[in-house]
């Protein structure tokens, strides 16, 4: 650290990526839960055809993409704010909604904390019961700030929408954010509250179905004040944040729905198939509503079935405060074949 980094930001703990890196080079990743499939032929043309006005700034309304969404979703674009990743939407959410404080469950997506600890917000953490969310645990939250993954991340485990809905109508003074960043592979989505209660916002990613983590592209729906005082923090710290590449290639993933539905299905087959294979192989495997897996086997630490993969080429997540489990991306069923390989090595050895 220089000695000129601001003393509030002095005892940062950065979400690590190194290992993520690592896995740009040769290896078979399946750690971070992106999409084994290319994009739509059409995001990329879109995408091309747009980087020849590269030259002028992006629309910071992304207008085409938010009308087009708004269709798909029933919902108006002013009920719609853009991010670059769903992370920079979570992240204008914590600088504008957080000041009585955040609540989430003790295991869930690792970014709530970082962005909690940057925004200096209070964090209360509620500890699942076998890995599930009790809506009951939800009760006299004092206006903090709910984050709900559904389906959760690293368990994979969705919570029934009647059972979220406990949540926000216990809630009235809260705000709960509703992390959809998985909801297409599970078929349900809680956008409909957005008409029914003026405190839920549903965050959602074009990063997993949709194949362009790589472009950076999330957003959110919620009620039209909502959405104008995340406008207002967008537009003060970063009024052009989605590039005009990212914004066409949006708007070609949203027009080619079919080859978006045809991935999701590829990938829910190949995930079933993965995991009666991995069951068979001694390993506990939660039912899973996304595109990862969570498993622990009998007998091996998540820990050492990691480094033993990453000696292979295969690369799958270990959670330092899980270590019994990894969280397995599912790839093409190629990958999975080769995941399953190197497995069936690692056990018997
Ligand atoms: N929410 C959850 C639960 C996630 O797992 C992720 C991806 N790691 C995100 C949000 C962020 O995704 P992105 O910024 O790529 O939209």
């Amino acid at each position: 650290m220089s000695r000129f980094m601001h003393t509030k930001y002095q005892s940062l703990i950065p979400y690590d990526t190194s290992e993520e890196i690592e896995s740009l080079t040769g290896y078979i990743r399946l750690n971070t839960n992106e999409s084994p499939y290319p994009p739509s032929e059409k995001a990329s043309a879109y995408a091309l055809q747009a980087s020849r006005s590269m030259n002028y700034y992006p629309d910071p309304e992304c207008s085409a993409l938010a009308r087009k969404l708004s269709e798909m979703l029933n919902v108006r674009p002013s009920n719609i704010v853009f991010g670059n990743g769903s992370d920079e939407i979570l992240h204008f959410i914590f600088m504008a909604f957080c000041e009585r404080g955040a609540a989430f469950p003790d295991i869930t997506y690792s970014f709530y904390r970082i962005l909690a600890g940057f925004n200096g917000v209070d964090c209360l953490t509620v500890p699942l019961r076998d890995f599930r969310i009790d809506p009951d645990d939800y009760r006299d939250m004092n206006g903090r700030t709910i984050f709900i993954a559904n389906p959760n991340a690293p368990t994979g485990i969705a919570l029934e929408l009647a059972e979220l809905e406990r949540i926000i109508t216990a809630n009235p003074e809260s705000i709960i954010v509703i992390d959809e960043a998985y909801a297409d592979f599970w078929g349900h989505s809680a956008i409909e509250f957005v008409h029914r209660y003026s405190n839920v916002i549903i965050t959602r990613t074009f990063s997993k179905s949709r194949s362009m983590a790589g472009a950076r592209l999330g957003f959110c729906v919620a009620n039209e004040d909502i959405i104008t005082d995340l406008r207002t923090v967008k537009n003060t710290i970063t009024p052009y944040n989605i590039n005009a590449m990212t914004q066409a290639a949006g708007l070609g993933a949203l027009e080619d729905e079919e080859y978006t539905q045809k991935n999701i299905a590829e990938i829910i087959s190949t995930r079933e198939t993965t995991k009666k294979a991995l069951r068979d192989m001694g390993f506990s495997v939660i039912d899973s509503c996304t595109n990862f897996l969570f498993a622990r086997h009998e007998r091996l630490s998540g820990k050492d079935i990691h480094s033993a993969l990453k000696t292979k080429g295969i690369i799958v997540r270990y959670l330092h405060n899980l270590p019994a489990y990894n969280r397995i991306t599912i790839g093409t069923p190629e990958e999975m074949n080769a995941l399953l390989s190197a497995l069936k090595e690692i056990i018997h050895a």
